[in-house]
């Protein structure tokens, strides 16, 4: 199958630029080995590159060119298939913006054709390459920090690093996990999540429960819970819980069972956010309803978990806007890489900001990801970066800090 693969780049001070047309008469030979073809752009300040081929050609050429030294900050703007070769004459054309007129490089460029296969200026990447071409001059991509402009301070929080369970048949534990604002140094709220007696996960947890129990049992454990976060000592930090929506729906009275279990705890309802994630049983919308009414004016806070994995949760925003919208791991991860996961990030944080709802990455692993993410305006985060989840505890959190040079 014939693969396309398009990304963007930016030379770093390992790169000569008298030295490019060479480099791209050898990327020629060695391209034409592997049968792939394409074309490289460069306005001086970034590069674009299309290359076309067997999909196993592609990545191998695109793993080289990712281990390029001259380059950096490499993002994937698109990969797709097509019948045909765009560029079937060129084994590595290079098309440079500094030379060459923008209007005459287009031209050129839809010229290229074959017999085969005539580029039209309604093809997609084509498309790609003149906004490339138009955007030039301007930062194609987001500024970022380089990660090597940070280190990490680990700092034990102002709460109890591990506690015994309440009782010791209790049936369920819960693992607290900080979601931080590292440019404030501050722990905007901690995470419950739930374990099984053992430590189990989540899943394994709920695994062990009747089905006909599972709501029940999911609103009960929040009492385990709040109980842990007010042992721990959490002052007037907040805390998130998950709950199945259907838990507030099926469960007579949710809301009051709620309010009672933050109360008894002597916490003040809007120390709680309840996460919930947009899940396919949310049968009574109306009841649902309901029940975000009555959290809402209890003063409880609302969060949209897993924002844009599976259930997308765009109709629960239309619905409800919350207070707070997680952005999902899957998302967060090597964003940095990705171009089509920076365009829904940036929308999603667009949309945020136009309906007031704070926005929290999720499931931040790498540097690289929270360099980008602060760059378009993220401030809070949660992810193994920062700090793991700790059972009954709450971790040391490890603080991004610029390095001074
Ligand atoms: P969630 O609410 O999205 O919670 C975040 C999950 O991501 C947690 O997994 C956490 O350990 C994990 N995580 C956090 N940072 C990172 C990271 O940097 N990398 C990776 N790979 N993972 C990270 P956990 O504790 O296994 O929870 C899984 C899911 O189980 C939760 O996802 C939530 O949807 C559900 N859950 C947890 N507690 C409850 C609960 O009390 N009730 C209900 N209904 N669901 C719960
Ligand atoms: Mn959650
Ligand atoms: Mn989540």
């Amino acid at each position: 199958m014939l693969a396309t693969l398009i990304y963007r780049s930016q030379p770093t001070g390992a790169f000569d630029p008298s030295g490019l047309a060479e480099l791209v008469g050898k990327a020629w030979l060695q391209n034409v080995q592997l049968q792939v073809t394409g074309i490289l752009l460069f306005d001086g300040e970034h590069f674009l590159q299309v290359l076309e081929g067997p999909l196993a050609s592609v990545n191998t050429v695109f793993a080289r060119i990712n281990h390029d030294t001259r380059h950096h900050n490499v993002v994937e703007l698109l990969r797709d298939f097509a019948p045909h070769r765009r560029f079937a004459n060129h084994g590595m054309l290079l098309l440079d913006l500094q030379k060459q007129r923008p209007a005459a490089v287009l031209r050129a460029i839809l010229r290229f054709g074959t017999l085969k296969y005539q580029l039209a200026s309604n093809d997609r990447v084509y498309k790609f390459i003149r906004h490339f071409i138009a955007s030039s001059g301007h930062t194609a991509g987001v500024r970022h920090t380089a990660p090597d402009q940070w280190r990490f301070v680990v700092k034990t929080p102002p709460f109890l690093t591990g506690a015994a369970p309440d009782s010791a048949d209790q049936p369920c534990q819960f693992a607290f996990q900080p979601i931080i604002e590292p440019q404030r140094e501050k722990i905007s709220s901690l995470e419950a999540l739930i374990r099984g007696p053992g430590g189990g996960s989540p899943q394994e947890y709920f695994s062990t429960i009747a089905p006909e129990k599972l709501h029940e049992a999911d609103l009960a454990s929040k009492g385990w819970a709040l109980a842990m976060a007010r042992r721990l000592g959490i002052g007037n930090h907040k805390v998130a819980i998950n709950l199945l929506p259907m838990s507030l729906v099926k469960i007579p009275g949710a809301v009051d069972i709620l309010l009672d279990h933050i109360t008894r705890n002597h916490l003040r309802p809007g120390q709680i956010i309840v996460e919930v994630t947009e899940d396919e049983v949310i049968s009574g919308y109306e009841e649902f309803t309901w029940a975000i009414r009555q959290l809402r004016a209890a003063g409880i806070g609302l969060a949209i978990d897993d924002f844009g994995s599976g259930f997308a949760g765009l109709s629960l925003l239309a619905k409800f806007q919350p207070d707070k919208l997680k952005i999902d791991r899957t998302l967060v991860t090597d964003i940095h890489l990705h171009g089509p996961k920076q365009a829904i990030v940036k929308a999603i944080i667009e949309c945020c900001a136009e309906l007031q709802i704070a926005v929290v990455a999720e499931g931040v692993e790498k540097i690289e990801e929270w360099c980008w993410l602060e760059a378009v305006g993220i401030q809070r985060f949660q992810g193994f970066l920062f700090a793991r989840p700790m059972l009954n505890g709450v971790s040391p959190v490890s603080w991004p800090q610029r390095v001074i040079k």
